[in-house]
């Protein structure tokens, strides 16, 4: 049975590269029915930050990744959070003593530098295995604990990167227990993983350099490792360097915040580096689930595109009913909507669904439709054709349309289209111009949804309104 694993450390916000992490070990759980294990890695109190797991599993629930198993959820292996499971480390450290393979590390810091000194004089590179006490203090837990290590070469396959290879060079003395009573996590997760017997464990590029390491305490525990997954480092869009903060690493909750919707989100994390093989680039849920394996993750490091994560975000936007999307931007209506029933607010919806790329948008999209807009004569003035036009030509266009509309007792969008058409012809103007003109006396907005629909919904005794109040006055030409 599939056990996968999410093992944060909670030292601050989730970004998207641990995010990311998480999602894939959830979707291979989720496609073999298997579980899926939330623990928390907490071994280094120093690096820890107040609200981390509270931070870690919101960012999880707003994406839809759910764990069986977890610090909140209880399960078979509990506790799930490290620093409360100091006895199990304590235990199988002192097993690793027993079986003469660890000893306490009896130097001091000085007497360590001293070493390392020697290593660089004699351009040799440092390793602890050549200064092996000869007779260790018996290991009572204050001093640190180094595991003797086996020294050989090793083989192994990554189900990602595919057939890897490291020198006996790679495998030293190690840490596994510190002298304040806290496992390193070097040592804890092969106890964690191997207790909760985890089958796939998926992590980040940075840890590949220690698998050796790992491999020959797999063997010192007498345990064969677990499918071993490592995931290529998420970029900047350069491409050049690692995701940092300047280049948009934020915490995953901003966006959900900024209107991101979660399966927007989730589609672009898992296309981070992950294709089907397919053109396919829209993904809901159940089709992750479906077609998401290891064996098409890239080995080459994925850039972060936050342009195609927002154009992700709109198609998705418009994959909703319009049911679903009202309760999703229900905190993010424009102030003057608080009187609008529902079903007035539902129609508007409707009518700006395809226009949003974020669920933000929909408050400068739809306020004209709740409010009479402050006319704003710039969105004239830097309009490459609009500003062209002289006061009189204006004020005769708007003239011009509300007598049309005026006269038309079709309001619906079709009979709005045939005026639109007919003043066309009139006024003898091009429509990029007559219809900007229009669209901006009835909404001074900048971009909202085809003018007949925008005009039908918000009624003729308004736009007639409108298109009356819109006097350019003289001083503004
Ligand atoms: N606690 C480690 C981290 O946050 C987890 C690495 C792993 O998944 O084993 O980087």
């Amino acid at each position: 049975m599939t056990r996968t694993r999410f093992a944060p450390s909670p030292t601050g916000f989730m970004h998207v590269g641990g995010v990311r992490t998480a999602l894939f070990a959830w979707l291979i759980a989720q496609k073999d029915h298997g579980t899926f294990i939330l623990r928390i890695e907490d071994t280094d109190k120093a690096r820890e930050v107040d609200g981390s797991i509270a931070q870690i599993e919101s960012s999880l629930r707003w994406l839809g990744i759910d764990w069986q198993e977890g610090i909140d959820k209880g399960g078979p292996h509990a506790p799930y959070l490290q620093s409360e499971r100091l006895a199990i480390y304590k235990d199988w450290a002192q097993k690793l003593v027993d079986n003469g393979r660890a000893y306490a590390d009896p130097y001091t810091k000085d007497e360590l530098e001293a070493f390392r000194d020697d290593a660089k004089t004699s351009k040799q590179p440092f390793l602890y295995r050549n200064h092996r006490p000869e007779n260790p203090p018996e290991w009572d837990g204050s001093q640190p604990l180094r595991f003797k290590s086996d020294p050989k070469s090793y083989t192994w396959t990554d189900a990602v990167m595919g057939d890897l290879a490291a020198g006996s060079e790679a495998i030293d003395d190690f840490i596994l227990m510190k002298s304040d009573g806290y496992p390193t996590y070097n040592f804890c997760h092969i106890v964690d993983d191997m207790l909760m017997e985890i089958t796939h464990v998926l992590r980040s590029q940075e840890f590949i350099s220690s698998t050796p390491k790992y491999l020959n305490l797999y063997e010192a525990l007498g345990i064969a490792p677990p499918i071993l997954a490592t995931l290529p480092y998420v970029m900047a869009i350069d491409g050049k360097k690692k995701l940092g903060k300047r280049d948009g690493a934020k915490d995953i909750l901003e966006y959900a915040n900024d209107g991101y919707l979660p399966e927007a989100m989730m589609n672009f994390l898992a296309t981070l580096g992950w294709n089907d093989g397919s053109e396919q680039e829209i993904f809901t849920r159940n089709e992750l689930v479906e077609k998401f394996s290891l064996e098409r993750v890239q080995k080459s490091p994925a850039r972060f595109d936050e342009q195609r994560l927002l154009w992700l975000n709109g198609q998705h936007i418009r994959l909703l009913s319009i049911d679903d999307l009202f309760e999703r931007v229900r905190d993010f209506w424009p102030v003057s909507a608080a009187t609008a029933s529902d079903e007035r607010k539902k129609t508007i919806l409707a009518l700006v669904q395809d226009r949003l790329k974020t669920l933000k948008d929909l408050s400068v999209i739809t306020d004209y439709f709740f409010a009479d807009p402050t006319p704003d004569w710039n969105m004239i003035a830097e309009n490459k054709q609009l500003k062209k036009l002289d006061n009189d030509t204006l004020a005769g266009l708007l003239h011009a349309a509300k007598d049309a509309f005026e006269k038309s007792d079709d309001f619906s969008a079709d009979g709005i289209q045939n005026t639109l058409n007919d003043l066309l012809e009139t006024t003898g103007q091009k429509p990029g111009i007559l219809f900007s003109v229009i669209r901006l006396a009835v909404s001074w907005a900048p971009f909202s949804p085809a003018l007949n629909d925008t005009l039908s919904v918000l009624g003729k005794d308004i736009v007639l309104a409108r298109l009356d109040s819109a006097t350019r006055p003289a001083t503004n030409q």
